[in-house]
């Protein structure tokens, strides 16, 4: 069984790769990457929108397959949600990872906090050799402050404070984020559905 990845993000890719023991392969590795236009209004419509567009590709070239989708970002309740679905394109469309990253702190000093609650949610959309499919959901809770502080990680990763640690992600040893991100708990579950299946 291949598990065929929407994402050609690099720094998810990895995560996946590590929390995952199936053979993994990102779907630009099989097929011409093409636009997928992300237009849901939630993490698992975006996420199940990719997985649906990568199943068509590659239907009719592979077999025994499933394709992996994730959708994710991080959502500050005092910011009614914001970033959410638009954390990858925040500061606009093909801005960086440190230029959302910058917009977000701006927006948490023109509310004159310098800490507030924050969440990671990441959706898994998977759909099977036979076209069937499935959603799952992680989340990761914590806050996120008004400055950067260290690199490890990626996107958000030094502002965010995981609930019961006082340093941001990006400070933080990666074992950590790899034992409970909203990642990770979402390939949890995909596990599950993957070993159903495959019984
Ligand atoms: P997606 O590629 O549409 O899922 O967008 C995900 C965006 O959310 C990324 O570009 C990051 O800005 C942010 N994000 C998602 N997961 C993480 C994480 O684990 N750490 C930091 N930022 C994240």
């Amino acid at each position: 069984m291949k598990i065929i990845l929407a994402s050609s993000n690099k720094g998810k890719i990895r995560e996946i790769r590590a929390y995952c023991d199936y053979d993994v392969v990102a779907f630009s590795e099989i097929v011409e990457p093409f636009e997928i236009i992300e237009d849901g209004k939630s993490f698992k419509e975006n996420a199940l929108i990719k997985a649906r567009a990568i199943y068509e590709k590659i239907k009719d070239i592979e077999n025994e397959f499933v394709v992996l989708a994730d959708d994710s970002g991080i959502s500050v309740p005092l910011l009614n949600g914001e970033p959410g679905i638009y954390s990858a394109r925040y500061a606009g469309e093909g801005a960086s990872d440190r230029d959302n990253l910058e917009k977000l702190v701006e927006k948490l000093k023109e509310r004159g906090v310098s800490s507030t609650s924050a969440y990671y949610t990441a959706a898994m959309a998977m759909v099977d050799d036979k076209g069937r499919e499935y959603c799952v959901h992680g989340w990761m809770h914590g806050r996120v402050i008004d400055e950067a502080r260290g690199s490890n990680g990626f996107g958000y990763d030094p502002i965010f404070i995981p609930e019961g640690y006082d340093k941001t992600l990006g400070e933080l040893d990666s074992s950590v984020k790899k034992a409970f991100s909203h990642r990770n708990r979402a390939i949890e579950l995909v596990r599950v559905l993957l070993k159903a299946q495959t019984k």
